[in-house]
């Protein structure tokens, strides 16, 4: 959250924030060369602060142009390529992946890009033209003249790292650089919902999650982005098509369980198959609920049956690696003596189908489970959840390094 506040108290200065729709106000660009200023309005909702991206790339030149019309826009701005994308929570820089506080939205035939863009990306990657003048809230553009792009030594300098490739292009030497952490539900998707503490799975998730990337992040040995970190709400196959364009080389997806039956309890790691039991069914239809909160507009084209045959059927390609890394995240959890160890298992979630590589959806624990609600409410049996999850994540990846490196 202060992260985010970061962002938007500059803002607040000059607006308020109202819960139902945007309030425009003012966001200000100082020419250095000319000492104009220049007002861009300003969006708000709940989340953050956003400006109209074509406002943006009129005020500061260069070319705006869509790749998909109504979806997907490329802005080009002093040689560098920015892909930004409808409902996504991340873009593009020069094929590499920012992380934005709240996605990208279409408001009113205005494309909304959050403030950060302005506030921190520009400014890093466009280092040279651009400072982010954190006293007066201003960005000041060092390039003067409208689309004028800086000196080009100054560019070179401030390129950002190329996206790194997991992958070759005929798919072997697939190294694992990069981990998709997706804590499941969030925003006006709660997940279940604890009788006892009435704690949110959408907000335990999140904690867990965040943990896990903090201990990947730690071992050095790996680059993690989440699909969400905030309490937003993101499509499930939304989730998938970031891992997939960010270059990542597996996708964990983060749960909690709830069942009729109170006393079951205990943890189950799934790979994507057809379920065999029908508690198995039960979880993944738990699950996949959450498309009930996407709308019809949001699915347009997307849920038609070719599409979910060709997703099931490029996942089925990671199916071996799947278990493989279901297989490593259980036996770590059920070093867990606090919770019942359920086993590996398999079923049809369908947030699992849109990403394009090894992926694992894990049940934590039950939340309708007396105890289990117990230590989900526990900062330090969180804790220790996270350091299983990310410590079978690491030992996956390293069986399968040395698997290539024994070439089977
Ligand atoms: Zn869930």
């Amino acid at each position: 959250m202060l992260k985010i506040l970061r962002y938007i108290v500059p803002a607040l200065t000059v607006f308020w924030i109202l819960p139902d729709g945007l309030e425009a106000a003012g966001f200000t660009i100082l020419r250095q060369s000319s000492k104009e200023s220049l007002e861009l309005h300003l969006y708000a909702d709940e989340q953050s602060g956003y400006l109209d991206l074509r406002e943006l790339a009129e005020t500061l030149g260069d070319s705006l142009r869509w790749e998909r019309p109504g979806e997907k826009l490329v802005w080009n701005i002093a040689g560098h390529s920015l892909v930004f994308e409808e409902r996504l929570v991340f873009f593009l820089g020069d094929g590499h992946p920012y992380q934005l506080v709240a996605p990208c939205r279409l408001d009113g035939g205005k494309f909304l890009v959050p403030l950060q863009l302005a506030v921190e990306y520009l400014p890093g990657l466009v280092s040279g033209r651009f400072v982010y003048n954190r006293l007066d809230s201003r960005l000041i553009d060092k390039a003067g003249v409208r689309g004028e792009p800086a000196a080009a030594g100054q560019e070179k300098k401030a390129a950002p790292p190329a996206a790194p490739k997991t992958t070759t292009a005929d798919g072997k030497n697939f190294r694992i650089s990069k981990v998709v952490i997706d804590p499941g539900h969030g925003g006006k998707d709660p997940g279940t919902t604890g009788r006892k503490y009435k704690l949110d799975e959408k907000n335990i998730v999140l904690e867990i999650s965040k943990k896990v990337a903090g201990n990947l992040k730690a071992s050095k040995k790996v680059e993690v982005l989440l699909t969400r970190d905030r309490d937003v709400f993101i499509p499930l196959r939304d989730r998938g098509k970031l891992a997939n364009e960010s270059g990542a080389g597996l996708f964990v997806s983060i749960h909690v369980n709830a069942a009729k039956n109170r006393r079951v309890g205990g943890s189950t790691t799934y790979f994507l198959d057809a379920a065999k039991t029908d508690q198995a069914r039960a979880t993944a239809m738990l699950e996949n609920a959450a498309l009930d909160y996407e709308t019809e507009e949001q699915d347009k084209g997307r849920l038609d049956e070719v599409n979910l045959i060709l997703q099931d059927m490029a996942q089925n390609e990671y199916l071996r690696e799947s278990k493989d890394l279901s297989a490593f995240i259980q036996s770590e959890l059920c070093g867990l003596k606090e919770l019942d160890d359920r086993g590996l298992d398999q079923a049809g979630f369908a947030v699992l189908k849109g990403a394009f590589m090894p992926a694992a959806l894990i049940e934590t624990a039950y939340i309708s489970n007396e105890s289990d609600e117990k230590l989900l409410n526990s900062a330090k049996f969180k804790d220790k959840l996270a350091e299983a999850i990310a410590s079978g994540i690491l030992k996956y990846i390293e069986h399968y390094h040395k698997k290539l490196a024994s070439g089977n």
